[in-house]
């Protein structure tokens, strides 16, 4: 025998079971979304490298270490597995003109990919739900988009015990002038602490030195609060976007604290970031990251408009959701077919499509088998009923219905009344089992 292939490192099969969970997720975001006139949007998986660099910036973890970039060996493209979504989104509606009349709400989910050392939490195959809210300029938006992560949270049953299952920290990053003074006094006080610094911190001192700011080195920890805050660099306008935002999240009672040294690890953000954290998951805390990108649009080449969005990772928000007990039931089929018989198996393919066309839903025994063994696998499957043909129904054109759950009689039903008759008994059994 050769040997067994595996998958890449870090990068996940999601087996039948969870993936279970996984659509009722989907099922939910999907509602969820709709409910805040959001439109759906899917752009490829793989993009020109170019995009990512442009958009997140050179000195970043994301495109300095991250990226899945190769070269197409057909053509010879610089290609790159894209690390996240508002890149490919933003290109998307410069490509195709989408803001022509007016704003819009957009909302894409997926597989992400980066190469980073896989932990709980943290894999190379990744998924997000990304949002993204483009030509509005005011903090309106920004307050909404923080408000429906937080009905999310709701909706799944988070929050549930206590209120602290997942809290919201926010911070403004104003404008590139306000960042320009901010980070250079930055470099004087750090360039003061050289011996202190980290290896991370020191090279990034003169291109990125406000990522030094969330550096979660506890021998950093002490600087970095010393450090001048790029709140008190704000001006007038940058300050009332950020008072409006807040605003509108204490009209809705929304509790939230305000992280001086939250600055997202990309470099489009202005004014608004926000990420929202949970203990319970250790290191990986963070489930959802965002906030406003208003250069972004013309930095990759369309006419400017502003954009506010957020991204929320999907394996994260599952192991939290995977441990409450509010999930709907994993699905079972209505009807287990069991069949015997040449003839009665060619029967039974007749009578599976009959039931399907009237809607229930039909697991039809394949592989043959004594009658016991099939009657086992249909208890398995968690249908409420089995019906059984044999080279009797067959000749006699009628099927055998077996209760599966109740202790009632089988009965043998004829063809042309069958669906009628699984339909009463599928209904009483749900009536019976509280499901309606
Ligand atoms: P982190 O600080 O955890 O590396 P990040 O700032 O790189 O996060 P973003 O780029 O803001 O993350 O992505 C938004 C969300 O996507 C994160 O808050 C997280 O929930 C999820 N996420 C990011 N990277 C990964 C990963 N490698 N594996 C699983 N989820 C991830
Ligand atoms: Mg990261």
């Amino acid at each position: 025998m050769s040997q067994a292939l595996q998958a890449i490192r870090g990068m996940n099969d999601i087996l039948p079971d969870s993936a279970e969970l996984w659509e009722e997720f989907e099922a939910t975001v999907r509602d969820w979304l709709r409910a805040y006139g959001y439109k759906p949007i899917r752009m490829p998986l793989v993009e020109p490298t170019q995009l990512f660099s442009r958009a997140i910036g050179e000195v970043t973890d994301i495109v300095e270490k991250e990226m899945y970039s190769f070269t197409d060996s057909l053509n010879g493209e610089q290609l790159t597995l894209r690390p996240e979504g508002t890149a490919s989104c933003v290109r998307a509606v410069i490509e195709h003109n989408l803001l022509y009349d007016g704003p819009r709400r957009l909302w894409y989910m997926g597989p992400m990919f980066r190469h980073e050392r896989p932990q709980k939490g943290r894999y190379r195959q990744f998924h997000q739900v990304g949002v993204e809210a483009l030509g509005f300029p005011g903090p309106d938006v920004d307050a909404e988009q923080i408000l429906m992560c937080a009905r999310l949270w709701n909706d799944l049953g988070f929050n549930g015990g206590g209120n602290d299952s997942v809290r919201l920290e926010i911070n403004s990053l104003g404008s590139a002038e306000e960042r320009a003074a901010h980070r250079a006094e930055l470099i004087a006080y750090l360039e003061q602490h050289q011996d202190a610094l980290d290896g991370d911190a020191r090279r990034r001192l003169h291109s990125n030195p406000l990522r030094i700011l969330d550096s979660k080195n506890p021998a950093m920890q002490a600087i970095v609060e010393a450090a001048p805050k790029l709140l008190d660099f704000l001006g007038d306008a940058s300050l009332k976007h950020f008072d409006g935002v807040q605003a509108v999240l204490k009209d809705a009672g929304l509790p939230y604290v305000i992280n001086t040294r939250l600055v997202r690890g990309l470099d489009y953000y202005n004014l608004t970031v926000f990420e929202f954290i949970t203990d319970r998951l250790g290191a990986q805390g963070t489930v959802c990251a965002g906030g406003r990108y208003d250069g972004l649009i013309a930095q990759l080449g369309g006419k400017p408009a502003p954009g506010c969005g957020f991204a929320m990772g999907i394996e994260r928000l599952l192991s939290l959701w995977q441990d409450l007990d509010n999930h709907r039931e994993q699905s079972a089929p209505d009807i287990y077919l069991v069949n015997q018989g040449e003839r009665a198996q060619r029967y039974a393919f007749q009578v599976a499509e009959h039931l399907r066309d009237t809607g229930f839903a039909v697991h039809l025994h394949c592989g043959g088998g004594s009658f016991k063994s099939q009657m086992k696998k249909a208890d398995a499957s968690g249908a409420p009923l089995a019906l059984i043909v044999g080279d009797d129904e067959a000749a006699a054109n009628a099927v055998t219905l077996k209760p599966l759950r109740a202790a009632q009689e089988q009965q043998r039903i004829p063809f042309d009344q069958l669906a009628e008759s699984v339909g009463d008994f599928l209904f009483a059994t749900e009536e019976q089992d509280g499901s309606l």
